[in-house]
């Protein structure tokens, strides 16, 4: 059993007044706050060792680079990646789809081939792939999704065809909180000879995760919805293929040799790792990790799906309040709209009581489109969050249609 007061009191930011009430953050699929540990490894390394990485001689460099490859060793674990070198240090989630696209997209797609993405992407998934059909003549093709938030596989097996050569889709959405059967979809788009790219940024806080397991080619994610440090994440890609992949930026670190006439390239995983990385950030991810292994996945998936089981009930009893999205699979977000009433209203009106939750289309356009809806109001459960949170959303969203109706 979690005892939640006692993480909570590792979360300084809960202790904020929002407009002169205790703040309710239920914004945590747009970033999750941050434990005392995490601030603490940031302060300690600029405080105590702030040192350029693999350049330096010196003790600060030496003992900045073993903690920043430290934490690509507890990424390699986290994800369950075969070797080390496997795990590519990133600016997040969009920085690690930008990469593979501009990398293995451009370098082995051709005019013609087929890329398979879903109607829940986040425009992070779907902007890149656009850019790269753009570049190479690549078409794409779109998984659609049913009333209740899920992929239609049968659709999907569909499409599927010798001229697919790639799939990405993400493995839990962060509009709609919907766990795809990621495993099924990279089965099958293996058995055409096609490689696939998971978006994990909303499953790595919720799941666990296992590359090998899954067989997929690449894993991208964020390390600031996991509670570690904005601006950071990593790509996992399958050792061959991130070998046979050209660079992605040029710089210094990512080369062995530099002439005016020829430069050669560094190994894996340098070679896509090019100038100076957030290192305090990298290093503070293990920290993240860390904390969340010590609070034990299992348990946090269980209490985060016990307030989704209590918000689900106490807010279907709200007249006129609708969820999008109730498939049968999903982690701790719930995505809904109230009759007659802007989600933007919801949004502020809530704000004035302290309460913050992410209104609008959630960076997936075409998702809203097909629910027919501008956006919604989303609130999203962190392991920090409690029931008595909820309740006070339920009176909240009760005021709010006081105030508009
Ligand atoms: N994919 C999904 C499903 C997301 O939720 C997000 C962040 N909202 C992203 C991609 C992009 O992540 P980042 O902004 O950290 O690159």
């Amino acid at each position: 059993m979690l005892d939640i007061q006692k993480i909570r009191a590792d979360f300084p930011i809960l202790d904020e007044k929002i407009n002169g009430k205790d703040l309710v953050y239920f914004d945590n699929a747009a970033t999750t706050q941050k434990p005392l540990p995490v601030l603490n490894a940031l302060a300690n390394y600029y405080g105590h060792y702030n040192a350029n990485i693999h350049r330096g001689i010196h003790h600060l460099a030496e003992k900045a680079t073993s903690a920043f490859e430290a934490s690509r060793k507890t990424i390699q674990k986290f994800l369950n990646a075969r070797y080390t070198e496997e795990i590519i240090f990133t600016y997040g989630t969009t920085d690690g789809i930008n990469l593979v696209a501009q990398t293995y997209g451009r370098a082995f797609l051709k005019e013609g081939d087929e890329i398979i993405i879903s109607a829940m992407e986040h425009h992070s998934n779907i902007v890149p792939w656009q850019m790269l059909c753009e570049q190479n003549g690549c078409v794409l093709k779109v998984i659609p999704v049913n009333d209740d938030g899920e992929l239609i596989l049968e659709a999907y097996e569909k499409l599927l065809s010798g001229k697919t050569k790639f799939v990405s889709v993400v493995h839990v959405s962060n509009a709609l909180g919907t766990i795809n059967p990621v495993k099924y979809i990279i089965q099958k788009a293996h058995e055409v000879g096609a490689k696939v790219l998971i978006d994990g940024a909303q499953a790595t806080s919720h799941l666990t995760i296992d590359v090998q397991d899954l067989d997929t080619d690449f894993y991208v994610f964020s390390a600031h919805k996991l509670y570690g440090p904005t601006g950071m994440g990593a790509l996992y890609g399958k050792k061959e293929l991130l070998e046979a992949m050209p660079p992605y930026r040029g710089g210094g670190e990512m080369i062995k040799e530099v002439t005016f006439e020829k430069t050669t390239y560094n190994e894996l995983p340098y070679k896509f790792e090019a100038g100076t990385p957030n290192i305090a950030d990298v290093i503070a991810v293990k920290t993240a990790i860390e904390y969340l292994d010590e609070l034990g996945k299992e348990n946090v998936a269980a209490y985060e799906n016990e307030l989704l089981a209590y918000a689900t009930e106490q807010l279907l009893k709200i007249e006129g309040l609708k969820i999008i999205g109730q498939a049968k699979d999903k982690v701790s977000v719930i995505s809904f709209v109230i009759e007659g009433i802007h989600p933007q209203d919801v949004g502020v009106i809530l704000d004035q009581q302290g309460i913050a939750v992410r209104t609008g289309h959630h960076c997936t356009q075409p998702l809203m489109k097909r629910f027919g809806i501008p956006g919604t109001s989303r609130a999203s459960f962190a392991v920090y969050n409690t029931k008595e949170e909820i309740d006070k959303l339920v009176l909240g969203i009760e005021k709010v249609k006081k105030m508009v109706l």
